[in-house]
């Protein structure tokens, strides 16, 4: 997928703006990429659709490489869409917290159950987890053989007893025990049938769990969004776990569940062993989605160049008339960073118009510009006023990057107007740009 968006990418990479035309191709790429990684249909529709307008709607941050600024879409939508952070599991004001577990037959419901309260024991919580699968005697002896292997009590009544009464009564038990969290094991059949259903909401119904988690195979693909839906109209679901993610796929499932049910994948299950769970990160989870290590890189040069907090303090600075020449330096590298100058005067509003000799010329400009600041003192930098004051200082300056004292003392008047003007851009006035330095 990488090399396939990458050549859309260099198509829109040459532009100076994100359009209707130069994305449509690139939004084909990610769409394949989506249903590639086994991401329902419907569920891609959407996203593009989301993309498509975030994209066309993204103008304004336009300094960035529109290639770079598009991947930064693509991925931040996926990461918005999974729900932006880890959503820890629900914790009941009185004990015990109830979580159930729910499930296809094979998901990995048990095994989810044993990790579960392995994790929360690691974070000082004691748990008891009942079994209420009652259908395979199998099933039961599957969750006591966990429970010893990892110390933790299993409540049962055996194959004969009523799933909802064992739920009921294992939750009875967790009191009595004064135990903190009882997470309910429950039967799954290879296909969605209706008793299976009722079962499962006659459970939800008495023990009002604090979570209810839908346990879903990551290998199980497009299906995984049928699957949702189903379990979330008739059971309602408060969060997922995505098993076997440690096999071979890429993980489309988590944004399908997420979209279609609205609601958090909160682990994944990475092995057989009762150790593998993690917690869900929906920005690593994007990443595998699209597939795309190396263009994270991308991603997060596009971030720091973006870097909001700088650019507020900078505002600030502007707006007190604190602007220096360190200040002058960072943005003139930013430029550089964020491509030509050229590039960059068009986003201007009235810069559009100048020639290739002008911006030509503005280059050369601003080198001679940054050989003058290279040649001030560090105390000089942070207080452009002393210059002003010192026709020594800036004759040391003329000489130690070879240009005119005359120069230097220009490009020292430009740079004090230069920073009334930002002050009063800043609270909104709007002087002319003419006499900015290199323009
Ligand atoms: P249940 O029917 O929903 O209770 O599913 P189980 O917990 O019995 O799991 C079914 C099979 O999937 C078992 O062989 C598990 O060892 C296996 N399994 C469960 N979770 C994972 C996982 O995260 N990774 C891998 N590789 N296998 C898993
Ligand atoms: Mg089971």
């Amino acid at each position: 997928l990488a090399e396939r968006l990458e050549d859309a990418w260099k198509k829109i990479r040459g532009q100076d703006k994100i359009s209707q035309s130069n994305i449509t191709e690139a939004l084909k790429e990610v769409r394949r990429a989506l249903l590639e990684a086994d991401v329902n249909l419907q569920v891609v529709k959407s996203f593009i659709s989301e993309v498509e307008k975030a994209a066309l709607g993204a103008e304004v941050i336009s300094g960035v490489n529109p290639g770079q600024q598009f991947i930064k879409i693509v991925y931040d939508e996926l990461v918005k869409v999974m729900g932006e952070s880890n959503v820890p599991l629900a914790l009941a004001d009185k004990a015990p917290t109830v979580i159930l577990m729910a499930g296809l037959q094979g998901a990995g419901k048990t095994t989810a159950t044993a990790k579960l309260a392995l994790y929360l024991r690691k974070e000082k919580r004691s748990c008891l987890m009942v079994a209420t699968d009652v259908y395979r005697p199998a099933a039961i002896n599957q969750l006591i053989t966990l429970g010893q292997q990892i110390n933790i009590p299993v409540f049962e009544l055996g194959t004969e007893a009523n799933p909802v009464e064992i739920a009921q009564k294992g939750v009875e038990k967790a009191k009595e025990l004064n135990i903190d969290t009882v997470i309910i094991d429950t039967a799954g059949r290879l296909q969605i049938d209706e008793s299976m259903m009722a079962e499962l909401a006659q459970i939800k119904q008495k023990v009002k769990p604090d979570d209810t988690l839908l346990v879903v195979d990551a290998m199980t693909g497009q299906e995984a969004a049928n699957l949702t839906r189903t379990f979330h109209e008739q059971i309602g679901i408060t969060g997922a776990i995505l098993s076997k993610l440690d096999g071979d796929t890429r993980g489309g499932a988590a944004l399908s569940v997420r979209q279609i049910s609205g609601q958090p994948i909160k682990f994944v299950g990475v092995g057989e062993k009762v150790e593998a769970l993690q917690p869900f990160y929906p920005d690593r989870m994007a990443s595998r989605i699209l597939n795309m290590g190396d263009v994270l890189t991308l991603v997060e040069k596009a971030q720091e160049e973006l870097d909001l907090a700088d650019v507020e303090k900078m505002q600030n600075k502007i707006l007190q008339a604190q602007f220096d020449f360190n200040d002058f330096l960072k943005q003139m590298k930013l430029l550089k960073n964020m491509g030509s100058l050229g590039g960059i005067l068009k986003l201007i509003p009235g810069m559009g118009k100048l020639s290739g000799a002008d911006i030509e010329r503005g280059e050369t400009e601003l080198k001679r510009t940054e050989a003058m600041i290279g040649s001030m003192t560090s105390e000089e930098r942070s207080n452009p006023d002393l210059l002003a004051k010192s026709p020594s200082r800036r004759r040391r300056i003329a000489k130690g990057s070879g240009h005119d004292e005359s120069e230097v003392t220009k490009l020292i008047a430009n740079f004090t107007r230069m920073r009334s003007m930002m002050q009063q851009m800043g609270q909104g006035r709007m002087p002319s740009m003419a006499g900015m330095p290199g323009m």
